[in-house]
Parts: C-alpha cells; structure tokens; sequence
C-alpha cells in the first residue's frame, strides 16, 4: 500500500495500517502500553507524524522498538518513509509542575522520571515519588548492602544449589535458564543476603546495568502510591526498564491481586527481552497459597532453589566469618557451644555471638564458657516465641516418650507416625515453615505427606475425644515453654 501522493492520504489511516503490523510483532501488554496511546496527528512529504504521551515514552520507543517502526512506515510509505514525534507535555500531576523534562539529544540512557529514588526514602511524604528529572539510567540507586556479598555468604550442602543458581546469574544476568531465580527458604537462612549478592556481583561485573533490589511490601507501597497519584504507567515503566529485578519476600504478594496483576505485566516485560529477575519467598512455590497460578507458573520459566538450615559445620564457619569480620576470638568449645545450641537461624546464629561479645565487654569480664552458657540460655529463652521444627519435635517427642530419632527416621509403626503426624500439625500451625520444609525435617518427607498429616490430625480431632486431649495437652506444652 504504497504510495507516492501522500499529501492526501489521511494520517490516521496510515498509521492504523501500521499499528495492524507491529499488533503482530510485539505482545499484546506491550502493544497496549506503548502503542495504543499514540496518535497520528500528521503526514506530509512521506513523514509521519505521531503524538506520544511523553517523552519516556518516545526514548521507550526509540530504544526498544525503533528498527519494527522503521520497517512497518516504509513498508507504507515507501523508501523516503519517515517517523517524527510529537511529545505531548504531561501537566496532569496536581501541583501544576509537569512531569515531563525536556531532555536535549536523543541519549537513551537518560530517563525522564525514573521512580528510583522512591524506595529510600519511603517514609517521608513524597508527592510524586516518580521524578527525578535529568537523572541518568545508570545514576539508579540499587538499593544494595554491600556487606551482602558472595564473599561473606558461606557456602555449604543447605545453600549450594541456590548460591550457585545465584553466581551464575550474577555472571549471565537474563542469559541464563535460571530467570526468573526464585529462591526460597525458612526465616533467617540467608534469603535476603543472597539476592543482595547477586545484585551486588552484577554492579561489580556489569557497571551499567540497572539493578534494583526491593522488598515486597516496598513494591507495594509505591504501587499503591502510584495508582493514588495517577503515575500508574510512570511506575509499570519504571519496573520494566530495570535490566535486574531483585524482589525480596514476594509471600506478601499472596492474595493481594492488584499488585499480582501488576507485578504480571512487570514480570513479563521483563522476561520476554531477557532481563534478569530474582524472587525470595520464605515458602515453596507449593505453598504459597493466594497466589495467582499464572504467576506461579511463570515462576516455573525459571529454578526455584531452597535454602535449609545449615549443618553443624557451616555453623561453624558462618560463626568463624563473623568472627572475623568483627575481629572476635573465642576458644574452640565456646564456638562449639553456641554453633550447637542455635541450629536453625543463621541471624540468631550471629545474634547470640553478638550479645556474648557484647555482654562480655559490658561487665568487662572474659567471655568463658560458663557465661556463654548462661547467656545462650537467656537468648534462647527469649527466641522461643520463634518457634521452630526442632522445639515443637522435641514437645511432641517428650510427650510420647519417643525418641527423637525415631520421630526423624522412616519407620511406619503406628504410634510413631502419629507422633510425627502431630509434629508435623503443629509445624504447620506455629511456624512460617512451608509444607516441604517440615516435611524435610520430619523424616525427609514431601510436601503431600505433610498436607495429608494436617487433615489426618483435623479430622481425629473431630472424631476422637482420645487423640483431642493429646492434641490439647500438647498445645498446653508448647504454649508454657513458650513462654518461659
Ligand atoms: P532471610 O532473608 O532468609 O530471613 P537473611 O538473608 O536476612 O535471612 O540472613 C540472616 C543473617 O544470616 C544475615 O546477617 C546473613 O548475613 C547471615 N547469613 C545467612 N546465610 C549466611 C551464609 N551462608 N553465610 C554467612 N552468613 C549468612
Ligand atoms: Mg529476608
């Protein structure tokens, strides 16, 4: 449909003709983000002129899909063919200042109105959090703790997978299988530190890449921000020019479909032009009921990798890092002993050495064993409202007269699955811990045997007066050493 007299031909027809091709060349969310809002407002002497709502939107354009616009208006307008743009001057934000900034040249790198800042400074009332005029691409604050880096992330059998899936991102960001990197795991395991390395490695090995690292509720502050001030689009834009997307707890995403529904349309702009995004969860893909299965599924694109609680030895060389870094020397049976006593949470883990230290130089008294021992005692007293796996087993276990190992082991004898049955209810119940978590740790069991343990233990409580008083006095257990 070429033509030469174009003078004549309407504009609008032009560029519908030319919308009709790029519809097929680009994703239906992209299209309607980028191309639906524009306007054809011109064409004189094979140029075509077209109205953009801002400028953000002209650099978008320009970067992502200049050679698609460029074939489609010669493909209507033959060889002179020629694109030019009008910038609409947004004046909507309530201030009356406008939102848009003239920028000079045509420096891809400089984005108009980049939201970036706003997550620093989050308390404070920030009209619109979404400008930053003349700030450049690359000025992006990436929100990352240095202090978390693959240096300091020790490395053992309950983080290998996820802290290998993480360097080789680091290494490849979006060129890897593993996109999106969802890695998940129980409170205090190292989640938060991990994603911060990985953002961190790719600062170091790729200067000019955007990176972001947000916690979730974070994101959906901004978003609910966002939508009050009329910047819905400036802040989806914002998302969707990252090159990585950290996002830290994504659990709190559950049930909450408009940031779902916008965190969708993020992930998928992302994804479709390789951008690397990285997910923490403290649950199991499995387990994270309320959440919408087609970000579920999407979160399958990529690996899921958990992290578990570290085995005696990483606790060993977790509290000799610390040590380290905070040039603490301490005897070998006073590691030992707080490596021993705090086995499931790294961040109580370093806690407890921490407070020793401290107390110690507090009274100015040698850190002996005996006062690391009475000093553990009262940290783990006052964690116990944390309550773990291990604590609720050891109730149960008490309870029944059963050995603990035998609560751990495979055996299929009546009152042992019971037992573990109970343990894992409880589990459920008292802890953050996802359903293959407890199961790992009862017995090395999946997920399905856990679910199938909390409706066996429902309904006997329902239909056994016997198993109900168990089940009470137990509860009774957990509740006085609880609150010890
Ligand atoms: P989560 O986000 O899973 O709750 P964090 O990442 O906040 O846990 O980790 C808790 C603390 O434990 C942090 O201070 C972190 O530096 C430390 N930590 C976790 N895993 C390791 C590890 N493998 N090596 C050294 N320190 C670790
Ligand atoms: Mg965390």
């Amino acid at each position: 449909m070429q033509t030469k007299t174009n003078t004549k031909i309407n504009p609008e027809k032009i560029w519908d003709n030319c919308l009709k091709i790029i519809r097929d060349n680009v994703s239906a969310q992209n299209f309607k983000t980028w191309f639906e809002p524009i306007k054809a407002i011109k064409l004189e002497n094979h140029v075509l002129t077209i109205e953009v709502p801002s400028q953000f939107v002209y650099e978008w354009l320009e970067e992502h899909y200049i050679t698609l616009l460029r074939k489609t208006i010669k493909s209507q307008l033959g060889k002179e063919g020629k694109l030019e743009y009008s910038i609409l001057m947004d004046t909507t934000s309530g201030s009356g200042s406008p939102m848009t900034v003239k920028i000079p040249g045509r420096n891809v790198n400089t984005l108009k109105n980049p939201s970036l800042l706003a997550p620093i400074n989050l308390n404070s009332t920030i009209k619109n959090p979404f400008i930053i005029p003349g700030l450049k691409k690359i000025d992006i604050d990436s929100q990352l703790n240095p202090n978390y880096s693959f240096d300091n992330l020790i490395e053992g059998d309950c983080n290998r997978l996820a802290r290998s899936a993480g360097y080789a991102v680091a290494n490849k960001p979006g060129g890897t299988s593993f996109n999106p990197l969802l890695v998940y795991g129980g409170v205090g395991l190292g989640k938060t530190h991990l994603a911060h390395a990985i953002g961190v490695e790719i600062k170091e090995k790729f200067p000019q890449k955007t990176v972001l690292y947000v916690p979730s509720d974070r994101f959906m502050n901004q978003f609910v921000e966002a939508v009050k001030n009329n910047s819905y689009n400036d802040f989806v834009h914002f998302y969707q020019m990252l090159d990585v997307l950290i996002i830290d707890d994504i659990q709190f995403f559950a049930s909450k479909e408009k940031t779902q529904d916008v965190f969708f349309q993020i992930f998928n702009h992302l994804h479709q032009n390789n951008k690397q995004i990285v997910l923490t969860s403290d649950k199991a893909p499995v387990d994270l009921s309320g959440m919408e299965q087609r970000l579920l599924s999407r979160f399958k694109w990529g690996l899921a990798a958990d992290l578990t609680p570290p085995d005696f030895e990483m606790r060993i060389a977790i509290l000799r890092k610390k040590m380290y870094i905070e040039g603490i020397e301490l005897s070998n049976d006073i590691v030992e002993y707080i490596a021993l006593s705090i086995t499931n949470n790294i961040r109580e883990l370093e806690g407890a050495l921490i407070s020793i230290v401290a107390q110690s130089s507090l009274n100015k008294k040698p850190i002996t064993l005996e006062l690391t021992k009475q000093m553990i005692d009262k940290f783990v007293k006052n964690t116990v409202h944390e309550i773990s796996i291990d604590y609720i087993q050891k109730v149960v276990c008490d309870y029944f007269e059963l050995p603990l190992e035998l609560l751990k082991s495979k055996t299929r004898k009546r009152e042992v699955v019971q037992a573990r049955q109970l343990a894992m209810f409880f589990s459920k119940s008292l802890t953050k811990s996802s359903l293959s978590h407890i199961g790992m740790h009862c017995g090395g069991k999946d997920h399905a045997t856990v679910l199938h343990a909390c409706r066996t233990v429902n309904n006997l409580i329902d239909t056994d007066k016997k198993f109900r008083s168990y089940v009470q006095d137990i509860q009774k257990r957990i509740n006085i050493q609880r609150e010890a």
